[in-house]
């Protein structure tokens, strides 16, 4: 018998760099274990940084192939009211989703699988049946986000019980979540965020599984909990995965800059801070934490966003901050605007805290250098992510902090906070474990390490199957041909 080919997987990020990356990650972690990978996108991208990333990724990854799915401008709605590019791009996709089917099953050779960001599993369910392709969802955040995303139809159809009133609710199997930890707009069911998320929630059942950037240890009472009583029965297994293998993806364009700037910093002294690719900060509290910054007396890099979409954002960072506290700063601090590479940063001895908006993947980037954070959650998913940060102890959250655009946090909360994290000695030593563990995931034979493998590996089988069945369709066939009593 011919040796059995590797397997073919597509794999499909939705929009944002919080997608991307994630993505591309496992598309390089997937080629490297012999599968054959294609990556699908959407195209034009919402963000310069997500074409740039993908086109720099591409270049460094010559064995993964690529598919453009071209969205027509004309199937905007002329009637959209000012929406999140983001979530406007998924309907953008959702309308162009009937040009896909061509696509895969033109490819050679033919897909094995399709692996999908959870924003696109409905669109892409009935499709994968009809071409009999698995299909597998990567999630891009913690378990705690996707048990609260799984039983969301159910609690949207009770709102004598889930709405502006209550204080936490409850899934099966899980303890209470608090109220004040949800996105607010998850109450209003017509939200176009909210509608996406319940539509995607109820097709989960069509995939075969639900990979998950993170690991079996920094999570494991939600994990047990979704995989013994699968809060909703249909939830397909979840499989934890990460924390995906970096990929370094050079696209900054300061890079040497912030580079020979962290040479010459001592070890751990550095506050890294940042909210993510798409959390801008308000000018008064910019302000608020420029003077937090003034007071610490720590060494700081500050990854400056001012726009959610970076073809808005073209000023330099010195247009947004007040000369004094450049001038009082310059000999311990460094501010960039524009796109830097996080991972990078956060493996340089030099950074010694992480201030983030707790964005899922930047949650598994700190884990796995041991980088201790400090949780300042803006928007979607982050406070439950602070509380699984915080639980996991990787990290400081301070709950009184209000959502980003809610509430100004005051400089003198934020020197506060910022002079715990680089202090807590017992914290430093704790995050370190938390990489240890980390490591031991995503190492030879951890948990992580063989979650995938066995992914992969049924897949194979998969394929094998269908080549047996093949080949009898073709004997079937020849014998057909020959003369009776031949054979
Ligand atoms: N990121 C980066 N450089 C930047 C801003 C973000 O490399 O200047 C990366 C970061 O390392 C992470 C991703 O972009 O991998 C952001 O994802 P996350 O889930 O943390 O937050 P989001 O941007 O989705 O809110």
């Amino acid at each position: 018998m011919s040796t059995p080919q590797p397997p073919h997987i597509a794999l499909f990020p939705s929009a944002g760099m919080g997608h991307l990356i994630p993505f591309l990650r496992l598309a390089a972690m997937l080629e490297k274990q012999d599968s054959i990978v294609t990556v699908i996108a959407a195209r034009p991208t919402v963000s310069i940084a997500e074409s740039d990333h993908l086109s720099s990724f591409l270049r460094h990854n010559p064995k993964i192939n690529h598919l453009e799915l071209q969205l027509t401008p004309s199937f905007r709605r002329a009637d959209s009211a000012p929406v999140d590019p983001f979530l406007l791009q998924m309907d953008l996709i959702s309308q162009s989703i009937f040009l896909l089917p061509p696509l895969l099953s033109s490819s050679s050779p033919p897909f094995s699988a399709i692996f999908v960001d959870f924003l696109l599993v409905a669109e892409i369910a009935p499709f994968a049946k009809t071409l009999q392709l698995p299909i597998y969802v990567l999630s891009t955040t913690s378990v705690a986000f996707v048990s609260l995303t799984a039983y969301l139809p159910v609690l949207a159809s009770n709102p004598a019980e889930f709405n502006k009133t209550s204080t936490e609710i409850k899934i099966p199997g899980l303890p209470p979540m608090a109220m004040s930890s949800l996105p607010p707009v998850f109450l209003d069911s017509s939200h176009l965020f909210t509608s996406i998320i319940i539509t995607n929630s109820q097709a989960l059942s069509d995939a075969k599984g639900i990979l998950m950037n993170t690991f079996d240890w920094f999570q494991p009472s939600t994990l047990a909990a979704l995989n013994k009583d699968r809060v909703i029965k249909s939830l397909p297994p979840i499989l934890p995965i990460g924390p995906l293998e970096p990929c370094h993806v050079p696209h900054d364009h300061n890079g040497d800059q912030y580079r020979s700037w962290l040479e010459n910093q001592p070890a751990e002294s550095v506050v890294y801070i940042s909210f993510g690719s798409r959390t801008a900060m308000s000018r008064d509290q910019i302000r608020e934490l420029e003077k937090g910054l003034e007071k610490t007396g720590w060494r700081f890099f500050w990854v400056l966003k001012t726009s959610k979409v970076d073809k808005d954002d073209q000023a330099d960072a010195e247009h947004f901050l007040n000369e004094s506290f450049l001038e009082i700063t310059k000999n311990k601090g460094l501010v960039i605007k524009g796109w830097v590479d996080q991972q990078e940063i956060l493996e340089h001895p030099a950074i010694g805290g992480f201030l983030s908006h707790c964005g899922w993947n930047s949650v598994m980037e700190a884990a796995l250098q041991g980088v201790p954070m400090l949780a300042w959650p803006q928007d979607g998913d982050q406070r439950l992510n602070a509380e699984v940060m915080e639980d996991a102890g990787l990290g400081l959250w301070e709950r009184n902090w209000d959502w980003g655009p809610n509430g100004i946090v005051q400089g003198e909360e934020i020197e506060k906070k910022i002079v715990e994290l680089m202090t807590d000695e017992k914290l430093r030593e704790r995050a370190k474990m938390v990489r240890e563990e980390a490591r031991k995931a995503v190492g030879s034979g951890g948990s992580s390490d063989k979650a995938i493998r066995e992914v992969v590996e049924s897949l194979h089988l998969i394929l094998t199957r269908h080549a047996w069945e093949q080949i009898n369709v073709l004997r079937g066939e020849a014998e057909a041909k020959l003369p009776i009593g031949s054979s």
